[in-house]
């Protein structure tokens, strides 16, 4: 997958190169290109921001960069799809996670200050598939680490990037749409904090079992609204039992 960013914040991606993204860029699973917006900016102080018409507080990104950014960028570009993080915009789930890590080609626009000129949003739109993205109902100070969950999100779908693709399966928001149960490693018993016996037993049916109740408790008691109408609900008698 091809990935572009535009950011007047380029050393913000510099942890792109650790970890799995890191492996995943040197591989060639993930060819991502860091863009600094100033280098459209052509007054002698690089300027990307001007004040609002209209008035009111802050200043707004300027069209004239980014549109010269997105032209370089979309030159050469087979069908990409142009993500603009906004708390504005449609809310990112797991479900827009398996979307998105399914295209070739995506283009994340950083915006800082009140936003990026509308009309950048426009203007793409007219010659491009373009979404604002949400990752979640509250206000960051720019698109840059909103990107980072996204393509984290996104890059760890993408076959070839985690090692146990069967891994993938069993988390939360995964499948039913549950959390994930609770998980423990060795030992059995530390401060005093036993492991589940059921967890020891090697039953795989009744783990199974108490897996699932796991996810409904924690589901009922953290997300209700995730449940869906055929999950049990506790008067049924099957959440928490071991
Ligand atoms: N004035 C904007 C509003 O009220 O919708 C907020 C601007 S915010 C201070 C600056 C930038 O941070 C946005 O342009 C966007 O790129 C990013 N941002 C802030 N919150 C975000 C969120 N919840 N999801 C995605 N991006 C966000």
């Amino acid at each position: 997958m091809r990935v572009d960013i535009v950011t007047i914040f380029p050393a913000f991606f510099d942890v792109l190169d650790l970890s799995l993204m890191g492996r995943a860029r040197s591989n060639g699973v993930l060819d991502v290109r860091i863009h600094d917006l100033r280098d459209h900016a052509h007054d002698r102080h690089r300027t990307v921001d001007d004040t609002p018409y209209g008035g009111g507080a802050g200043m707004v990104m300027k069209p004239e960069p980014w549109g010269e950014a997105l032209d370089a960028i979309l030159a050469d570009a087979d069908d990409p799809l142009v993500v603009f993080p906004s708390p504005a915009g449609q809310v990112f789930r797991q479900s827009t996670a398996h979307e998105l890590s399914e295209e070739q080609h995506l283009v994340f626009c950083c915006g800082r200050y009140e936003g990026i000129d509308q009309r950048v949003i426009d203007d793409t739109a007219g010659r491009s598939r373009t979404m604002m993205l949400s990752i979640g109902d509250y206000v960051l100070n720019g698109g840059e680490s909103a990107t980072m969950v996204v393509l984290e999100a996104v890059a760890r779908l993408i076959p070839g990037m985690v090692g146990n693709p069967e891994s993938l399966l069993h988390e939360s928001h995964e499948q039913d749409g549950l959390l994930e149960y609770p998980v423990y490693t060795k030992p059995s018993s530390w401060r005093g904090h036993d492991v589940p016996p059921v967890l020891l037993s090697g039953h795989h049916g009744r783990v199974g079992e108490w897996r699932h109740a796991q996810q409904l408790e924690r589901t009922r008691l953290v997300r209700p609204e995730l449940l869906r109408a055929e999950d049990p609900r506790p008067a049924d008698g099957e959440i928490g039992r071991e």
